[in-house]
């Protein structure tokens, strides 16, 4: 790891086996690490001991840093000479403004190096047993932002429905019934099959499955919390016969690895 670098790192969804072994190497050296609050504490537990953790916010209407002082922290941090790692859910790429603090990293002359990470649309569709793409099912794969910065729901319905693909929603708890509405105003059979997963890869994961009619309601009576992730679309039948990884499962494998 190179002084006066920021490293921009994927820390993925939970799991901490899903850590690339680039991110866990960089966790183990870097002097700060600036994370916010999609990175598992047993993922910040790897990071040296030592380390500087500062905690940079971001969950919905708590931001604790704003964007552009993030991007001054980073900066500033680099110029004093540090190895600095911003570490982040998912991939950095992926709806994660990874871009934005790059930039502003590009814009100060501060080397930086991006380390992708598996992003949610993967670990879950792993860990829930719902494969994105199908040759039965689904040919394209589509990941949307589910809600804007004051919670209301626009994209651009026409171009989600289309046959043959899954739809992955990140951010879309609070915009649900309006993602489900507009999705069946537009075309989409209701009996489309469609899945919520909450905390994927972790052993808090839960996986409410219905169709674009039921979901929402099944949704609010499972009293699900952020982080979850939604997906729309046939492969979600899927889920019934792949499930492999349930509560049980996540009993199970704790209790193996602790072994
Ligand atoms: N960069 C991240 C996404 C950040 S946006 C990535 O690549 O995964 C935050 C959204 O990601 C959350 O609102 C949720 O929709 C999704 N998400 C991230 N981790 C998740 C998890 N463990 N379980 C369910 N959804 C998750």
């Amino acid at each position: 790891m190179r002084a006066g670098t920021v490293y921009l790192v994927g820390a993925g969804p939970g799991d901490p086996e899903l850590l690339t072994l680039r991110a866990a190497r960089l966790l183990a050296e870097a002097e700060v690490i600036v994370h916010d609050h999609l990175v598992s504490d047993p993922i910040l537990e790897l990071g040296r001991r030592d380390a500087q953790r500062i905690y940079a916010g971001k969950e919905r209407g708590n931001h604790t840093l704003s964007q552009p002082e993030l991007n001054q922290l980073l900066v500033r941090l680099a110029r004093q000479g540090k190895r600095v790692l911003r570490l982040k859910g998912g991939d950095p790429f992926v709806f994660g403004r990874g871009g934005e603090e790059v930039e502003a990293l590009a814009e100060a002359g501060i080397p930086f190096e991006v380390v992708p990470g598996i992003t949610a649309a993967c670990g879950i569709a792993a860990y829930a047993g719902i494969p994105l793409t199908h040759r039965d099912y689904a040919n394209s794969c589509l990941f949307v932002a589910g809600h804007l910065k004051d919670g209301s729901v626009d994209l651009d319905w026409d171009s989600l429905v289309r046959p043959g693909r899954t739809l992955v929603v990140y951010m879309g708890l609070l915009g649900l019934p309006t993602l489900c509405r507009e999705l069946a105003a537009h075309g989409l059979p209701e009996t489309t099959p469609a899945a919520i997963v909450q905390h994927g890869t972790t052993d808090s994961q839960r996986t409410v499955v219905g169709t674009l009619a039921t979901l929402p309601q099944l949704a609010q009576a499972a009293r699900l919390a952020p982080p979850t992730l939604i997906i729309i679309g046939e492969v979600v039948r899927l889920h019934a016969q792949l499930a492999w990884y349930e509560a049980d499962a996540a009993k199970a494998g704790a209790d193996e690895r602790a072994a």
